[in-house]
């Protein structure tokens, strides 16, 4: 059973910011409430107010902008799967969404809800770290944009005050060629959470690699980029001996825990096994291939 709560239904985002600005640690927003509402049931998390945001139209829906795309933060990962403007920006987040848990919950879970509450296995984060993807965070008083990767601090922690919201996360344009791609090892092929992912993003630039980014999720106590790894094949030709000491790179960034789903050592070798495979995979996707 759920502990006993108050629920706040405002209109729109200034009321709901207006509930949050109480500074009552109690108060918490709520979305599609796949991970609130289980950690009500179990204890871990017993709020006094819930305020629910889910249906406001400011964090709702996909806009497109001259160099970005903005999600809204209550977007539901179902909607992320059918938006063919996120397919042509970030192939690698409908991946995400694809082996997102299964149809009831995508049908419920939205990317804000998925990103502050920041499980270092959040299957949207890799794919949107690898885009460069930024949050904008809206307080009563304040509003800021952030990048991703400085927004995860620990397992279940973010940078995200309590009087905060995340309003959209915004996915760069690019002009440049350019594809991604994401990959979930679970124990099943569903409804299942990862024991490690990898995301990777590629640029061409002269027949050589330009820009490229690898993230990993499930394998540190936060989704967390492979800066070592792209270092080393930036504006190289792509061969099979440098993406494998890339993917070396990727591994040795890791830092994995055992756990029911896997050993560290199994799970720092999967983040080597999948990084190589998506850098073949693009690199021959677009040309790239140097073998
Ligand atoms: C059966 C099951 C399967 C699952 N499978 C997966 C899976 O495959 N992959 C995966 O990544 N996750 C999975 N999850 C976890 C969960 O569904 C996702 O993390 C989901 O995206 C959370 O979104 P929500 O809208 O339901 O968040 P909520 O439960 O509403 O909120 C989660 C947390 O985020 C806060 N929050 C919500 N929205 C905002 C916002 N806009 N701004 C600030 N704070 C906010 C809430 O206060 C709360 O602390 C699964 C959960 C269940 C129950």
């Amino acid at each position: 059973m759920l502990p006993e709560f108050d629920l706040v239904m405002p209109e729109n985002l200034q009321q709901a910011l207006e509930n949050l600005g109480q500074r009552n640690p109690g108060v918490v927003p709520v979305a599609g409430g796949t991970n609130l509402t289980v950690d009500m049931r179990s204890r871990r998390h017993t709020p006094a107010t819930l305020v629910n945001i889910e249906h406001i139209q400011e964090l709702t829906g996909i806009l497109q902008e001259d160099d970005r795309i903005e999600i809204g933060s209550c977007v539901t990962i179902a909607e992320i799967l059918k938006s063919p403007i996120i397919a042509a920006v970030a192939p690698a987040l409908i991946e995400a969404a694809r082996g997102f848990a299964n149809p009831l919950i995508r049908n419920r879970a939205t990317i804000g809800g998925n990103l502050a509450d920041a499980s270092p296995a959040a299957d949207t984060a890799p794919s949107l770290l690898v885009h460069n993807a930024q949050v904008e965070l809206w307080s009563k008083k304040n509003r800021r944009i952030l990048p991703l990767d400085e927004f995860f601090v620990g397992v279940r922690k973010t940078v995200l005050q309590p009087d905060e919201i995340i309003k959209s996360v915004h996915v760069p344009k690019t002009n440049r060629p350019s594809a991604s791609s994401f990959y979930k090892l679970g124990l099943r092929k569903a409804d299942a959470i990862s024991v490690a992912s990898v995301a990777v993003y590629l640029e061409k630039k002269n027949g050589a690699c330009g820009q490229v980014r690898i993230a990993m999720g499930s394998v540190a106590p936060k989704p967390l980029r492979a800066y070592a790894a792209e270092e080393l094949l930036t504006g190289k030709h792509l061969s099979l001996k440098l993406i494998e000491e890339a993917a070396k790179l990727a591994a040795e960034a890791s830092s994995p825990i055992s756990d029911i789903r896997g050993s560290a050592e199994y799970r720092r070798r999967m983040v080597f096994v999948l990084t190589r495979r998506l850098l073949t995979h693009l690199a021959e996707m677009m040309e790239l291939k140097d073998w």
